[in-house]
């Protein structure tokens, strides 16, 4: 069996990896270079604090596959279990996450509820005037991103797997109900199946073939301070604003926000992120006053109405997509690889990505459009 996988992000490696390790002959066509897309512009937040028992369940599966992949790829992946910890700003927010613990914590995820008090008790480093309270999941923390894309980029080759690049897909040629090939600008690549990991690239293709997905594009911006000596721990999450913080191996205090601009189109950094990501940081962490950022970039993330990735076929028995990750790609994709890779070797949809599904997603109006 031979599969094109179009991507070289994360996505796209952990399928192609999962398929060459299965013994299948595996493609990735990459317009740029691996990692380019979203992937090496991420955080690298990884945690379990969701609100439905297929996300927390797939996202404890997942960290147990990250608390292995280093020796999996024989290849250095620092994932840092330093706990993640949830801060909620009012009353509302505080009830609401603490009612996801307990969907969590009747999954096995060690999550525990923390007022204001014990906030400040605990975290120094935190002025906790303005929290009420939050919430630590301990096993969970931050991985590495380019450790990841680089891990199983070196897999994929290994296990006899091929990326070509630069070769821009731009189409696909459909023969009745199966895909035949993909158009690129270095010809035409024929394969049996046939997976689209593109990230924002990826509408273009299905729509040249009358096909189409619900995403839309959020801007996710992100700075990095000088290096600091480590004084940050456990990773932290505003829970108001989804403002992400943490430290980098480097001791760089790196924080990102998802914007809410309506028509983002390039990944400029804006001088208002930097205000705003100044002001909250600052008034979160007082000590970081006297610090200069050094960097900043943006990503522009395909965000789907609820919130979460669509993996699964779309269109043609042997086309699938994995994409609209919203934000979650870097946790969630050594699990999806997985999944997907066994669903297309056998030809069944995945029981555990059905919730993921194209279908599933345009059925699923928006309902949990809380997370941006
Ligand atoms: C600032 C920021 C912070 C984030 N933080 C986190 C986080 O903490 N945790 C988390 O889980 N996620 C996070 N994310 C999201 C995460 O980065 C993405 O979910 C993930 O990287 C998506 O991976 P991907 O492989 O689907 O896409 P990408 O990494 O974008 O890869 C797509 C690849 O396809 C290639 N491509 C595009 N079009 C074509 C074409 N026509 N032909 C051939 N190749 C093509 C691109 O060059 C690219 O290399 C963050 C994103 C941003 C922007």
């Amino acid at each position: 069996m031979r599969v094109i996988v179009v991507g070289a992000g994360i996505m796209g490696l952990s399928i192609a990896y999962n398929l060459a390790v299965r013994g299948v002959e595996v493609i990735v066509l990459e317009s740029r270079y691996p990692g380019s897309g979203l992937s090496v512009r991420a955080i690298g937040a990884v945690h379990s604090q969701w609100d439905n028992e297929h996300d927390i369940s797939l996202a404890k599966r997942n960290r147990d596959l990250l608390e292995h992949l280093s020796g999996a790829l024989d290849f250095n992946i620092p994932f840092r279990q330093d706990g993640y910890l949830l801060l909620a700003t009012d009353e509302d927010q505080l009830m609401q996450i603490k009612e996801y613990t307990k969907i969590q914590q009747s999954l096995g995820i060690e999550t525990t509820s923390l007022s204001r008090q014990e906030l400040s008790r605990r975290y120094s480093m935190l002025d906790a005037s303005s929290i009420v309270g939050g919430t630590l999941s301990r096993g969970d923390g931050s991985i590495h991103p380019f450790s990841v894309v680089f891990g199983y980029w070196k897999g994929l080759l290994e296990h006899g797997g091929k990326l070509l690049r630069p070769a821009l897909v731009k189409g696909l040629e459909a023969n009745g109900e199966q895909v035949r090939g993909l158009d690129t600008d270095q010809g035409t690549y024929e394969a049996d199946a046939f997976v689209l990991s593109a990230g924002v690239g990826t509408r273009s293709i299905l729509r040249s073939a009358g096909l189409d997905v619900p995403t839309v594009i959020v801007r996710h911006e992100m700075l990095a301070t000088e290096p600091l000596k480590f004084f940050l721990k456990p990773m932290i999450e505003l829970y108001r604003d989804r403002m992400y913080i943490n430290q980098s191996l480097r001791g760089e205090i790196i924080c990102h926000i998802p914007r809410t601009d309506p028509n983002p189109k390039d990944t400029k950094s804006t001088l208002e992120f930097l205000d705003d990501a100044a002001t909250e940081l600052t008034a979160l962490l007082p000590s970081l006053r006297a610090a200069k950022v050094l960097r900043s970039w943006a990503g522009l993330v395909e965000t789907t109405p609820n919130s979460e990735p669509i993996c699964g076929r779309v269109g043609y028995g042997n086309l699938s997509v994995a994409l609209g990750d919203s934000g979650k790609g870097i946790m969630l994709a050594p699990l999806i690889g997985e999944l997907m890779s066994e669903a297309i070797i056998t030809g069944e949809p995945s029981a555990d990505l059905l919730p993921y599904s194209p279908q599933a997603t345009m059925n699923d109006g928006g309902t949990k459009a809380n997370y941006i």
